[in-house]
Order: structure tokens, then C-alpha cells, then sequence
């Protein structure tokens, strides 16, 4: 992710095919394609507000038509935000604005985004710690939505979108069957699928499988990610397709059983796993999401927010068992230092438990706080998906700071 982001610092161009371009800006920003037809340029995608001027000088610099159609792969804002941008651009040369399309679902996403800013610049800005991060707002709607898939015709270019959910319930994967070029979207990242995010609305990791199996059916010659570099070859195209719904339907698969004889979530958390020669490929390395994520969110997917422990249906508030716990175990502070002690012995995991009923019980104790933000710094440490370390990032900043007043 960091390499890629700076091999194509200041907007890199791949040459698809005579008449396609795709422009990326770093790994964190979904990339643009340009297509080419008689009509004026179709794009995939716009970049966001921070990379669509970049995006939009590249594809200028390759050809000056008029924006004729932009399809959006789905709602999130570094595929979608960059819009404005384009409107603009037409409204400067006095010609019309460029038609959009999207999934029926994008309409529904951009209502919620709406009602959700507040929550989305906290999230987003947590999890590229971002201080000072505003989501951005308003979302251009598209103008023409779609269901199970639709076929265009644009300047004599044949161009076919297809739903299916994954990441999201909007998301579409673009297919120009003459040239065998796929555009995927975030179906393909060039990391372990983003299907569990812990702060996001529910994902799809068994319909995501069903997806690239799809695309998998289509042959294609190129796959065009949403992230990453564009992927060259029949062969390859179809190995990292594969092995990404693989890997999804082995996860699936055993999680699903496990729900089916009864198991708890705290069952299937500790059982569950995907196989190492998968986490080994370079296109499904966990390093934006965590396989762990999404057996959680496969779990609520089929078996809802209620996890198997009798305790969690009407718990007691939070500070109330810390500090009854912390008065049965001689004090916060012994609790303190045993979540210490085991953090420095690479258990992280119970270290976090034990922190959280000593900080719970006692708030304000600086001490407490120096040692929650060791416990989570180390927790980071241990960490490999962006996402994980981000979340206990937040936490190891906050007591940091009050450990010091
Ligand atoms: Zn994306």
C-alpha cells in the first residue's frame, strides 16, 4: 500500500488498451479509469476531493472531450466525491454535465451519509488518523440507477455493468466484453477483502466470493482494481479472482457450520481461519482489513448482534463490573499491572481485557493511563491490519495524553 502510493505520487497513468487509460493518485483513493468512444469519455469513478484535480489534468492530458457518462462502482467517497469536480468542469466550458450512473443502493447510501456526517468524519478520520478530517459533503447523486445489471451503448462502445455486493450493497463491476477489460472496483485491492470493517455497516464476504466468481466467469484479458495496480494477463486475472473468492467461501463455509451446531461467536472467533497460502499471496495480504473482521461480520450477517454470552443480552454498565472487579482483585492498579505484565509477554489480547476493568474502575488515575496506552501501543504493535492498528491507535493516544494531565 505505501509503495504503490509512492510510485504514483502526483497521479500515474497505466495505457489499458489505445482507447483506455486508468489514473491513480495513491492506494488510499480509488482510481479513475478513462474509456474512449465517438460520444465523448465514459469514466469509472472520479477520485476524491483531495485527487480529482490530479486525475482530471492526467486524463486532459490524454484526451479533451466532453465527459459524456460516469458510472460510479459504488457510494464510498474516494470513488465517488471527485464528481463536483467534473460538473464544474463542464459547467467552465459551457457544455452539458456528464450523465451518472450507479447502483439503485448509492441513492440510499448518499441519504444515509447525510444523516450520518457527524459519525463519518469521526470514523473515517480515526482510521487514517487524520486529526481535523471533515467527511466530505454534499454527495452528487447520480442521475440514472440500475439493479441486477445494465447494458450501454455509448459513442458505438459496448460497456455492461453488473451488481453484486461485497464491501458494499451498491457496488457494480464494469465489463467491455470486446476489449476483455474489467473494471472491478473494490471487489479487487490488492489486500484480504475489506468485508469486516469494525465501523462500518454491514459487509457481504459470502456474496463478495459470489462476485469475483462472476467476473472469474467473464475471462477477462485485464482486471482493472479499485486500488492497486492493473493486473496484465488471462492467467493472472483469473488466479487472483479465484483465490480472492476462495479464500471468502473457506471462510464462509466454516464459519456458517460453525453457526449451525450452536457455537458462540467466541467459539468461532478462536477456531475459524483462513489458511496461510492465502494471507501469503501479495493481492490478499491482511493488511487493510483482518480475516478475524470478517467472521464477525459474516456472523452478524447470518445470526445477528447477539454474540452467545448470556452476559451481553442487558449488561451492566461497563464501569460497574470494572469496579467490581477491581475491589475482588485488591485494587485498579493491580489490575493495571497485570494487563502490563502480560502485554510485555505478547498476550495483548487478555492485557486488553485487563486494562480496560482497571481504567473503568478508576478513570482518572494517570498512572492507569500510562500503562493503557503501553498496552495498546503494543497491541498496535501485534496488529497487522491499517484498520486494527488505527482503532487501538485511538485509544493509545487518548490515555497518552491523560497520563499527562
Ligand atoms: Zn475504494
Amino acid at each position: 500500500m505505501e509503495e504503490w502510493t509512492a510510485a504514483v505520487a502526483g497521479g500515474a497513468v497505466t495505457n489499458v488498451t489505445d482507447e483506455i487509460i486508468t489514473v491513480h493518485t495513491t492506494y488510499f483513493c480509488g482510481s479513475t479509469t478513462a474509456i474512449r468512444t465517438a460520444a465523448g469519455l465514459v469514466l469509472i469513478d472520479t477520485g476524491n476531493p483531495g485527487t480529482a484535480s490530479q486525475i482530471l489534468a492526467a486524463i486532459r492530458k490524454w484526451d479533451d472531450q466532453p465527459i459524456h457518462t460516469v458510472v460510479y462502482t459504488h457510494g464510498h467517497v474516494d470513488h465517488t466525491s471527485g464528481a463536483p469536480l467534473i460538473d464544474r468542469e463542464a459547467d467552465a466550458r459551457g457544455i452539458a454535465r456528464p450523465r451518472i450512473i450507479a447502483h439503485r443502493n448509492v441513492l440510499y447510501r448518499f441519504d444515509r451519509y447525510d444523516a450520518t456526517h457527524g459519525l463519518n468524519t469521526v470514523v473515517m478520520g480515526n482510521q487514517f488518523n487524520r486529526p481535523g478530517y471533515v467527511f466530505p459533503t454534499p454527495h452528487r447523486r447520480p442521475d440514472e440507477v440500475y439493479d441486477d445489471t445494465l447494458s450501454l451503448t455509448i459513442g458505438g462502445k459496448r460497456i455492461e455493468l453488473f451488481h453484486g455486493r461485497g464491501e458494499t450493497d451498491d457496488a457494480t463491476f464494469v465489463w467491455l466484453a470486446k476489449e476483455r477489460v474489467l473494471a472491478s472496483g473494490d471487489f479487487v485491492i490488492w489486500a484480504f477483502p475489506n468485508a469486516g470493517n469494525p465501523r462500518k455497516v454491514q459487509r457481504y464476504a459470502p456474496d463478495w466470493a459470489a462476485a469475483l466468481r462472476r467476473m472469474q466467469g467473464l475471462k477477462p484479458d485485464v482486471v482493472i482494481p479499485g486500488h492497486g495496480p492493473v493486473i496484465f494477463g488471462r492467467a493472472r486475472a483469473a488466479q487472483i479472482l479465484g483465490d480472492g473468492a476462495e479464500a471468502l467461501e473457506i471462510l464462509t463455509s466454516q464459519t456458517i457450520e460453525m453457526i449451525n451446531k450452536g457455537c458462540s461467536l467466541d467459539e468461532i472467533l478462536h477456531s475459524v481461519s483462513v489458511p496461510g497460502k492465502y494471507l501469503e499471496k501479495p493481492y490478499l495480504v491482511p493488511r487493510y482489513d483482518d480475516p478475524e473482521y470478517l467472521i464477525r461480520s459474516i456472523w452478524h450477517l447470518y445470526a445477528g448482534w447477539f454474540d452467545g454470552n448470556p452476559a451481553n443480552l442487558k449488561p451492566a454498565p461497563k464501569s460497574e463490573v470494572a469496579k467490581e472487579l477491581a475491589a475482588l482483585a485488591g485494587g485498579a492498579d493491580t489490575l493495571a499491572a497485570r494487563a502490563g505484565a502480560l502485554a510485555g509477554a505478547g498476550n495483548t489480547r487478555l492485557a486488553a481485557h485487563l486494562i480496560e476493568y482497571a481504567i473503568g474502575a478508576a478513570p482518572n488515575d494517570r498512572a492507569i493511563h500510562a500503562t493503557r496506552a503501553r498496552v495498546y501501543e503494543l497491541c498496535m504493535q501485534a496488529e497487522t491490519s491499517l484498520i486494527g492498528k488505527a482503532i487501538f491507535g485511538v485509544y493509545e493516544r487518548e490515555s497518552a495524553k491523560r497520563s499527562t494531565g
